[in-house]
């Protein structure tokens, strides 16, 4: 185990003397060396098999669909600034993602009103726990620009648009050849990956997959996700869409 793994366990069990762990899934208290509790466990909605991955991107993992307990969770993590969730989320993620082929973990930045209203990035938090458990270098390789509107109430075109206006790439990082995971907690369109994706293969990657804790349901997403494809490709100039 790498030290810094065994540090962040040993921290978590410490910290649970002082502030019991809870399971993000019901808040009931859990073990000291536990993440989340049986019963949610076996309840959670798991993705099953591959997922159609959002325009640009070769592959998209995700642990779960967005729904029920899992949206609480996530809830908690992103808009409660409980850090809890993001522990058992890349436990998840990072089992899932076992012998992926990356070279750098890219967190999705959160906005910046966003972050100062919770006082971090979620993206963030969990692509360091993972790069800790999986040791793949995570790279803070794209930034959010501060006036960035939130996506929350845009349509999908306009997310997609949006999303591309929103990020650059920080020139302190070379991106050309190398094998790019980005990581998020949750996609539901799959614009904001797909913009960032765009841009990292402008960039010269040579593969950008992504990997999120949650995803919506494919019955929602693809209708979604046809409309984006249709975007994306007219963006890009193709008259075959
Ligand atoms: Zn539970």
């Amino acid at each position: 185990m790498p030290n810094k793994l065994l540090f962040l366990e040993l921290r978590r069990i410490v910290a649970a003397e002082f502030f019991p762990n809870r399971c993000p899934f019901c808040y009931n208290v859990i073990g000291a060396t536990q993440y989340y509790c049986d019963a949610c466990y076996r309840h959670l909605p798991f993705v099953m098999g591959k997922s159609e991955p959002p325009p640009n991107i070769s592959r998209i993992y995700a642990c779960c669909r967005y729904m029920r307990r899992v949206r609480g969770a996530v809830y908690m993590l992103k808009f409660r600034g409980l850090i809890y969730p993001a522990d058992a989320f890349a436990l998840m993620m990072s089992r899932m993602l076992e012998g992926v082929n990356a070279d750098m973990l890219i967190p999705v930045p959160s906005s910046r009103r966003s972050v100062r209203k919770r006082g971090f990035s979620t993206a963030e938090i969990l692509a360091k726990r993972i790069s800790i458990r999986l040791g793949i270098p995570m790279v803070c390789a794209v930034k959010a620009d501060p006036d960035k509107e939130e996506q929350k109430t845009l349509s999908v075109k306009e997310r997609y648009e949006n999303a591309k206006r929103s990020f650059f790439l920080d020139s302190r990082y070379d991106v050309r050849g190398k094998r790019v995971l980005l990581i998020d907690d949750v996609s539901t369109t799959g614009s904001t990956l797909a913009a960032i994706a765009g841009l990292l293969r402008e960039a010269g990657a040579a593969d950008v997959s992504a990997a999120v804790f949650a995803k919506t349901p494919d019955y929602v997403r693809r209708s979604r996700d046809h409309k984006l494809y249709r975007i994306v490709r007219r963006d890009k100039g193709e008259n075959n869409a």
